[in-house]
């Protein structure tokens, strides 16, 4: 819209400066021609008796000419006024403009005040003179008045963008205020849903711990039934309290508990935690180039993060792989660490998308490994909420590597 209102306001000066110069160039014309006619005729007929009136036709004062001879010796005049003669001399003096032309100059003064003059210049050829007619017009004060309209369109054009910006601004909130309500309820519904499912959960999950717990069930198939029971609760449960995570940071309401820990230990107790689960599927899981790494940080958050990393890497790793956990950096500023395995990769196409909510490369085999497509959401989410960053590379059926970075002290 400033550019809009910019381009208009030049446009309508340029039209407003080409209405008036063409206007003046006209009258300045008709007057160079009316004093050429003249002095043509008083030089074919040097005895008549010399009519003012018809030099000066104009009834404007602020027309002016001066006649001069080939060799410079000025013959016939209508003065420029006392403002503005010397700098109309000046121009004479250096006048190098072709005939029949029109020409605005502009001059400032001591004072600084400005004076605008537009001329022309007339050759006047007879058997036995060459001289040449000057003409010009005092337009100072149509060129200020040019200026000042100039001005105020400038100021009411931003007073019209102010208006309109206000009045859009006013409009545009009120159009979203229904989305904008919409869409928090959507969220707050989300964060209580989770909420209050999470009790349900325990209370069939301690039941079926209750009955598998029960010598009187001894029926194997009963008991397989409870055991899968048991399993899709725990599912179930993590799946809402990823639920409840990401529409609590969606809602800014995930309380954040920053202490001085080092991440290295933090590292390592993840490893010991998940190398039950790696060795399973007989993966190496190792920790690398550890040394103190001392940050300010939430503990539960990056012991969560690195787990998801961890997990991953294990899930999508074929049996007899490798994971390795490296610290790849320390300093004062920041801690940066990576989660690096050997596993089946993500393709390009996917790599921007796997930190969406939900997204799951292989959908199948995300389900079979117990995921919920929510895993690197909440990783994001975590780094998000430390100021930090993670970055993904990978190469199809060699590996991937998650690098995230962590402020030492986190702007929040
Ligand atoms: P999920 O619960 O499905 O693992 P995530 O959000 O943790 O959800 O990951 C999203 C998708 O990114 C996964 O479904 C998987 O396809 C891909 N992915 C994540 N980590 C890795 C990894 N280390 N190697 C290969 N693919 C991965």
């Amino acid at each position: 819209m400033c550019l809009f209102m910019a381009l208009i306001i030049f446009v309508m000066h340029m039209a407003m400066n080409w209405s008036m110069f063409s206007e003046q160039a006209q009258e300045l014309s008709d007057a160079a021609a009316g004093v050429a006619e003249a002095q043509t005729f008083y030089l074919q007929n040097p005895d008549d008796a010399v009519d003012e009136n018809r030099y000066y036709r104009s009834v404007n004062d602020r027309l002016f000419f001066y006649i001069f001879t080939e060799d410079k010796r000025l013959v016939r005049f209508e003065r420029a006024s006392f403002r503005i003669e010397q700098f109309v001399m000046d121009v004479i003096e250096t006048w190098n403009i072709p005939e029949g032309q029109v020409e605005t100059f502009s001059h400032s003064n001591e004072t600084g005040q400005l004076s605008t003059v537009m001329m022309t210049s007339k050759k006047i050829l007879t058997a036995d003179a060459v001289q040449t007619i000057y003409v010009g017009k005092d337009v100072t004060a149509l060129y200020s008045g040019l200026q000042k309209a100039t001005y105020a369109q400038i100021v009411l054009g931003f007073v019209a963008l102010l208006i309109a910006s206000a009045i859009g601004f006013f409009l545009a909130g009120k159009a979203l205020l229904p989305l904008k309500d919409a869409y928090d309820k959507q969220k707050q519904f989300a964060a209580d849903a989770s909420h209050e499912l999470r009790t349900p959960l325990a209370v069939v999950m301690a039941s079926a711990d209750l009955l598998l717990a029960d010598p009187s069930i001894k029926e194997p198939f009963l008991r397989q039934v409870l055991e899968d029971l048991k399993s899709e609760v725990k599912k179930m449960t993590n799946l809402v309290s990823d639920l409840l995570m990401v529409a609590r940071s969606d809602n800014n309401a995930l309380k954040v508990k920053i202490v001085r820990l080092d991440l290295t230990e933090i590292l390592k107790q993840v490893i010991r935690t998940m190398t039950p689960i790696a060795e399973k599927k007989n993966i190496h899981l190792s920790g690398e180039n550890f040394r103190k790494a001392i940050i300010n940080a939430d503990e539960q958050r990056i012991k969560q993060l690195a787990i998801i990393l961890v997990d991953n890497a294990i899930k999508y790793t074929p049996e007899g792989g490798a994971v390795v956990v490296r610290l790849e950096s320390v300093d004062n500023t920041r801690a940066v660490f990576a989660v690096m395995d050997s596993g089946i990769g993500i393709a390009p196409e996917d790599l921007d998308k796997v930190f969406e909510r939900f997204y799951r490369v292989d959908k199948a085999r995300s389900r079979e490994m117990g995921g919920n497509g929510l895993g690197l959401a909440i990783a994001a989410e975590i780094v998000k909420i430390h100021d930090g960053k993670i970055s993904v590379a990978s190469k199809l059926g060699e590996g991937t590597k998650f690098t995230v970075e962590l402020k030492v002290t986190p702007k929040r």
